[in-house]
Parts: C-alpha cells; sequence; structure tokens
C-alpha cells in the first residue's frame, strides 16, 4: 500500500514523542552513575581516616601518595591524600581495604584531561592537578 512505511515511521515518532525521555542534555544535564560504579575521583572522608597507609599499600600500581605525620601521642595525622588517576586502575582494592570505610568513589566520570600532570587529584581539599605539580606520573 502506497505510504504504509511513512504511516509506519509516523507511528513510531509519536509513540516516542510522547513516552518517556531515555536521552540526556549532556554535558548539563548529567546521567546519574550506578550504586556499584567505580570511577572519577576517590574521595576521602578526612574524619574517619586513622593514617594507617593500608589503602596505598593494597594498591598494586602505586596510584595513592600519602603524607602522614605521627604526633607526640603516637597517633597519626593523613596530611595528603594524592590520587594519580593516570596510574589507577580502578581495581577498588584501596576502598576494600580501608578499615573504617573513609574512601569511596565520587561518581564523576568527566574527567578526561590533554595533560598526565592534570591527572592527580588531591583527595582532602577535593581538587585536581595543582597540588600535584611536584608529582612525577611516571614514576
Ligand atoms: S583503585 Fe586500585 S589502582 Fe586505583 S588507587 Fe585504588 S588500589 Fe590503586
Ligand atoms: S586505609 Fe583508610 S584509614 Fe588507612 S590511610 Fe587509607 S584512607 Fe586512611
Amino acid at each position: 500500500m502506497f505510504g504504509k512505511g511513512l504511516i509506519t515511521g509516523m507511528r513510531v515518532t509519536w509513540k516516542h514523542f510522547w513516552g518517556k525521555k531515555v536521552t540526556f542534555c549532556y554535558p548539563e544535564e548529567k546521567l546519574p552513575m550506578t550504586e556499584r560504579f567505580r570511577g572519577g575521583h576517590l574521595a576521602l572522608n578526612a574524619t574517619k581516616c586513622i593514617g594507617c597507609k593500608l589503602c596505598s599499600l593494597n594498591c598494586p600500581n602505586r596510584a595513592l601518595e600519602l603524607t602522614v605525620t605521627v604526633d607526640e601521642n603516637k597517633k597519626r595525622h593523613m596530611q595528603q591524600y594524592l590520587h594519580i588517576m593516570g596510574r589507577c586502575l580502578y581495581c577498588n582494592l584501596c576502598v576494600e581495604s580501608c578499615p573504617t570505610q573513609a574512601l569511596s568513589w565520587d561518581k564523576e566520570y568527566a574527567i578526561s584531561s590533554w595533560y598526565k600532570e592534570d591527572m592527580v587529584h588531591d583527595s582532602m581539599s577535593d581538587q585536581t592537578s595543582a597540588a600535584v605539580s611536584e608529582v612525577k606520573p611516571h614514576e
């Protein structure tokens, strides 16, 4: 029948026009990540961190650079926590090995960069890069 394909196409268009939208206006809108998504920046809850360094010891690719001080009462304090994303495998071993659940992923997925020097995140101040100019990403 002449025009049958056109009618079928219009029917599909009409159905989707009024149906639930499945697309997002990226980058104005961001797709919500799932609960178990591993990615983005490693977020540190400094109030929970006891400075034990188990996370960095368990990291297979030396992607964590930690600075810990010990006070006169032998209490350990985290001073700086750098996540070198260019080395990170996103294996989650650091998060799983933390005894106080101080680590999590912020699920921010738009973190690409032109420069590997920018792929370093200060997890304590939640800032990427500047602090890390001294860290050599290829070491
Ligand atoms: S996710 Fe894996 S590779 Fe990345 S910092 Fe944690 S332990 Fe290291
Ligand atoms: S394993 Fe957890 S508590 Fe220990 S230094 Fe790392 S983030 Fe802090």
